[in-house]
């Protein structure tokens, strides 16, 4: 753990293990609630001068750790890679984008701009400006290790914020990695904290129950956003939530069914299909569907399955023993009650695969709405896919569900694009396009999926107040 600007060590520990192998990593500190309050502390602390440091100091201190980050490109993807299980190449794609947060909001650091306001009282002046909002607590998930920790403390620490972060975990040791890093880029003690545990509950407790944090930012499952977020309310702290999701796929009768399918096929399957914004549910129209399932299929059973380590490998372990029975249950499910296995359905179990926690990636046909992968968050490389024949009906069909993050849409008419982009309740949306996340455009998701958003001109307003000074004059 790093409090106060010391690593502390710990009685209690826990070990981190190889999703591939299930080999033991090592261990780091099992921390608990009086260490989440001993960093809360520190960073209370350290907030005084911190939030009254210039945006160009803190901007120089962002920009010289996304120069170490891309310094030591490798060796975090090799880090990840073991620790989390992603192909190495995935890997390294995954420091770039978390690089890019530093290096965005090291820039607009220097863009927190105020405004001012013209009175209808000809002897007042009304100025607006912007102010680190305080000590900010963040959650982080497993699924990306080091991205989704940059995403939150680099708008925080440009905005003038000091931060106690509890990863995930299954994943402690790339945040180690990050906050090292953080170290060396010239941060003072107490402005970054980390609290490693074995049981969140606890520590998520303290965040939201502790007077000193004025905001929660969490990245995970709806349910335990929608619990500290219940919590958080009780002192009405400030809370950035970004959930689950459950991402409509639509391939439009006009769309060219090879090119959409190349698309489905590189986004479901990201990450082991273990991403929020991959899509779950894929509506194809019936006319382009033979065309579109003989593509996917045939790219999908060309996917190699293995450690992310080898070269080659395209599809990693699962995160855990949980993580393959949710999904071997959904595609059980959806083969009884009718659906086709066009390839995959399996859990992986022989020679290399034999102590991981690897599945195979699998293609459904005659998904229909009474199956359980229809409705839950799948997060796993399973590809369910959906006929319609009517504009309408789909648009309808993919808005049916609580959550509302990303959606995809594959079309060559612009009015029919535009029409879908309007009715679809989705906070991000691809329109012929598998990657439409970026650190300089606004992630989040509507509904259950989230509050607030992250990277972009609106992520470093999420760390700030905004106060308005009027003068008479
Ligand atoms: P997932 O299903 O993706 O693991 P979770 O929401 O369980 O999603 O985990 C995301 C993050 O939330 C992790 O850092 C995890 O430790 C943390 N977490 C899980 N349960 C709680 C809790 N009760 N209080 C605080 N944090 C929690």
């Amino acid at each position: 753990m790093f409090i106060d600007g010391q690593w502390l060590k710990c009685d209690n520990t826990f070990d981190v293990l190889n999703p591939a192998t299930g080999e033991v990593l090592g261990q780091v500190a099992d921390g608990d609630e009086h260490h989440a309050t001993q960093a809360i502390e520190a960073a209370h602390r350290a907030f005084e001068s911190w939030s009254r440091t210039t945006a160009h100091h803190r901007s120089s201190i962002l920009y010289r750790a996304w120069q170490l980050m891309l310094e030591r490109k490798g060796e975090l993807a090799a880090l990840m890679t073991a620790e989390q299980g992603k192909p190495l190449k995935a890997a390294a794609n995954e420091v770039q984008y978390a690089a890019d947060f530093l290096l965005w909001f090291a820039e607009e650091a220097k863009r927190a701009y105020g405004e001012t306001i013209p009175s209808a009282r000809p002897d007042q002046r009304f100025i607006v400006q912007h102010q680190a909002v305080g000590v900010v607590a963040a959650i982080t998930p497993w699924n990306y290790p080091v991205s989704m920790l940059t995403r939150k403390l680099a708008p925080a620490l440009a905005a003038g914020c000091t931060v106690i972060l509890k990863p995930a975990e299954a994943t402690p040791l790339c945040a180690i990695a990050v906050f090292k890093l953080l170290e060396e880029a010239g941060l003072p003690a107490g402005v970054v904290n980390l609290v490693t545990t074995s049981t969140p509950a606890p520590v998520g407790k303290v965040f939201c129950e502790s007077p000193l944090v004025r905001k929660l930012t969490f990245t995970g499952s709806t349910a335990v956003g929608k619990m500290l977020s219940r919590d958080a309310a009780m002192q009405l702290k400030r809370v950035s939530m970004e959930l689950g999701g459950h991402a409509p796929f639509i391939v439009f009768e006009d769309a060219d069914p090879v090119h959409a399918a190349k698309g489905a096929s590189l986004v479901k399957f990201l990450n082991t299909g273990q991403a929020c914004i991959c899509p779950n549910r894929i509506f194809v129209h019936k006319n382009v569907m033979p065309d579109f399932l003989q593509t996917l299929t045939s790219r999908i059973e060309k996917m190699r399955v293995g450690n992310g380590v080898t070269e080659g490998v395209a599809i990693g372990p699962l995160v855990d023993e949980k993580a393959v029975l949710k999904i071997d249950r959904q595609v059980n499910d959806a083969r009884d009650k009718g659906a086709e296995v066009l390839c995959g359905g399996q859990r992986l179990t022989q020679g290399e695969f034999g102590d991981g926690y690897f599945y195979a990636p699998t293609v459904l046909a005659r998904v229909d709405d009474s199956m359980l992968i229809y409705r839950e968050e799948t997060f796993g490389p399973i590809a369910p896919v959906i006929s319609f024949d009517d504009d309408d009906d789909v648009i309808a069909m993919a808005n049916d569900t609580h959550y509302g993050l990303a959606a995809y849409v594959y079309t060559k008419d612009l009015s029919r694009a535009f029409r879908a982009v309007e009715q679809l309740r989705f906070g991000i949306i691809g329109v012929n396009d598998i990657n439409p996340t970026s650190a300089a455009a606004p992630f989040g998701g509507m509904k259950e999926s989230g509050l607030g958003r992250e990277g972009a001109r609106e992520g470093l307003m999420e760390y700030m107040e905004t106060k308005l000074a009027g003068y008479s004059v």
